[in-house]
């Protein structure tokens, strides 16, 4: 039997949680970046491609969080608000 990364998704043994350190690392620092509703409402309806990666880098060096973590977050909180089912 085998496990997945809750971070990547990479099969790993069951007796682990993730793949590796890094992405244990990851996993909780995503947990920990909380972003408001209306700007993940703001970047999807009234930035073009460009303002939303400046609006993205600009918020994850503010709260010093990784760039690539918030853009995750930000998908996902997307998916969860604005696409049901
Ligand atoms: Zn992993």
């Amino acid at each position: 039997m085998t496990n997945s990364c809750q971070c990547c998704s990479k099969k790993i043994p069951i007796s682990k949680v993730f793949c590796s350190a890094e992405c244990k690392e990851n996993f909780f620092q995503k947990i920990a970046i909380s972003v408001p509703k209306p700007f993940v409402k703001k970047l999807y309806f009234f930035c073009n491609e460009e303002q939303k990666e400046t609006e993205i880098k600009s918020f994850a060096k503010r709260h010093n969080w990784h760039e690539e973590l918030v853009l995750e977050k930000v998908e996902e909180l997307f998916q969860e608000y604005y696409k049901c089912g």
